[in-house]
């Protein structure tokens, strides 16, 4: 591994802006980069990257590896897959490190298979071993265990990260380090996919889950689809948005992109409301990372409760109606 160094974040973005999961795995990046005794090295691939880079840098990139080009407008697994295989190629990275988005996922997995190397998926959690190998953390057997997986013969390793999972650092605006703007063209021929439209999808979901600072999120004790205005009401009184546990998307309360868990979003707000959600392992793996948990059940040995910072044991069609009255009065 000795020629391999250095741990990259790929950047993603969206019309030049930096998405959040790219600056979350940089502050994650660094702390493993110090580990390690290595950099912690933004890889952006875009059609003008300048704003992007200079936000990477203030999140605190070590080094940017920046790569322009027209056909690199919008992403295209085609074109984005080709600039990182020619990358690594050239750089050697130890660590790749990749936002579990759509396109996160499709550009890592093909890199993966191109440089014959492996790709551990959908983590959440990492940490470096005595080996100086990556430990990468994820969900297993259905969410039932969490799996510790080590990749001790591949070059380089790489792995896709859920969005929410870590934290970002405080921006450093004042920070400055090197951006290497490297050249690397995809023949138009090559890219199999264009985008021709872009349509939002149907319906105000509100504030993204993923970027919300507070949570206020349901599950089957909420009985029905019209009780979410409640809890809707509570989230908008907190400045917040609602999420929900996969019980309500199942029965088609609440649309799937409020889903929050192991086959929803991953999250961690500053504040988690979990409003009748029993707590079960595959839901909690989506919001753990919440930096405060309030739970409200009328079970007082639901799970939930184990993990929660504070805990209100009653029914919710008391409690959600006084909160409200009394979060308004502040
Ligand atoms: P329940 O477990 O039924 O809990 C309802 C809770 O509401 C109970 O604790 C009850 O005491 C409380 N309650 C009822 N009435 C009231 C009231 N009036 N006031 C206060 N409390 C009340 N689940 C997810 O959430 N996200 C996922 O991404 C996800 N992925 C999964 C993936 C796999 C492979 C599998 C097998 C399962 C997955 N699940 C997921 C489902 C998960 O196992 C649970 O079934 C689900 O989280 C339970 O949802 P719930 O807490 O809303 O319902």
């Amino acid at each position: 591994m000795s020629d391999y160094k250095n741990i990259w974040v790929f950047i993603e973005t969206a019309k030049g802006e930096a998405k959040n999961v790219g600056l979350e795995l940089l502050n994650e990046g660094k702390r493993l980069a110090q580990v390690k005794q290595e950099k912690v090295v933004a890889v952006i691939i875009g059609n003008n990257n300048e704003a992007a880079a200079q936000v990477a840098i203030a999140y605190g990139a070590d080094q940017v590896i920046s790569i322009e080009g027209e056909e690199y407008l919008d992403f295209n697994a085609d074109g984005y897959t080709n600039v990182m295989v020619q990358l690594v190629e050239k750089y050697l990275p130890s660590t790749i490190l990749v936002g579990a988005t759509n396109n996160g996922r499709d550009v890592a997995s093909r890199t993966a298979t191109r440089l014959r190397t492996g790709l551990t998926a959908d983590c959440t959690g990492l940490d470096i071993n005595e080996d100086g190998l990556v430990a990468w953390t994820r969900p297993a057997f259905g969410g039932n265990l969490m799996a510790t997986i080590l990749c001790p013969a591949t070059k380089p390793q790489i792995g896709t990260i859920r969005p929410g999972v870590f934290k970002k650092a405080e921006p450093d605006a004042s920070r400055t380090v090197e951006i290497i703007k490297e050249e690397i063209k995809t023949p138009v021929e090559m890219i199999r996919t264009k985008i021709v439209d872009t349509i939002k999808a149907v319906g105000d979901l509100g504030v993204k889950l993923e970027e919300a600072e507070v949570i206020v999120s349901g599950g089957r004790g909420l009985e029905k689809p019209e009780n979410f205005a409640l809890l809707q009401e509570l989230a908008d009184v907190l400045g917040g948005t609602v999420g929900a546990s996969r019980v309500a998307v199942d029965a088609g309360w609440v649309p799937v992109q409020k889903q929050v868990g192991q086959t929803g979003k991953t999250v961690g707000p500053k504040i988690y409301i979990a409003v009748g959600i029993s707590g079960a392992v595959q839901h909690l793996v989506g919001m753990s990372s919440s930096d405060t948990i309030i739970a409200i059940n009328m079970d007082p040995d639901a799970p939930i409760f184990d993990i929660a910072d504070y805990g209100l044991v009653g029914d919710l069609f008391e409690i959600i109606p006084v909160l409200i009255e009394e979060f308004k009065k502040l």
